[in-house]
């Protein structure tokens, strides 16, 4: 596993607004974010940690995908690379994730969590559907829907 810095230096800056983001811990993670424009950054597996099996980026990865992978326009707070752009969905819900190749990190916009959460919830219902086909006895995922009220509560829009 690649080594990645501690999640508990200084904190990071915005990488849309350049601006000092705020750290806010919350389950097992520590998530930063920037209160200008409302984006987040997320260090590997912790919106595995946050938001549940919807929030594994190999669920969305698994999803039908028409545009490829380009570079992004950001760089990566933690690591300051160049990130790579994702498009996830379809033509009914699209949202673009920036991913970190480097240490894994994630950059969700404002409003994007909800999206990305839509999305892999989709696919893991799409998913439970055709293994029920297969095998009957397989248990529902766990797409837990609490958990995605719980990360929104903790920023309330103003
Ligand atoms: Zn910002
Ligand atoms: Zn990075």
């Amino acid at each position: 596993m690649a080594k990645r810095p501690p999640a508990d230096d200084q904190p990071l800056q915005c990488p849309r607004c350049i601006k000092k983001m705020r750290k806010q811990r919350h389950l097992k993670a520590v998530i930063d974010h920037c209160d200008a424009c409302q984006g987040n950054f997320f260090d590997e597996g912790e919106m595995l940690a946050v938001l549940g099996k919807v929030a594994d980026p190999e669920v969305w990865a698994r999803g039908d995908r028409k545009r490829t992978p380009c570079a992004s326009e950001i760089t990566c707070p933690r690591c300051h690379k160049r990130m790579h752009m994702h498009p996830l969905g379809d033509d009914t819900l699209a949202v673009d994730v920036d991913f970190c190749l480097s240490c894994g990190g994630i950059w969700l916009d404002g409003g994007e969590v909800d999206a990305v959460m839509q999305i892999g919830a989709r696919s893991l219902a799409a998913e439970a559907q055709q293994a029920r086909k297969t095998k009957p006895q397989t248990k529902p995922p766990d797409t837990a829907p609490g958990l995605i009220g719980q990360y929104l509560s903790l920023f309330p829009k103003k």
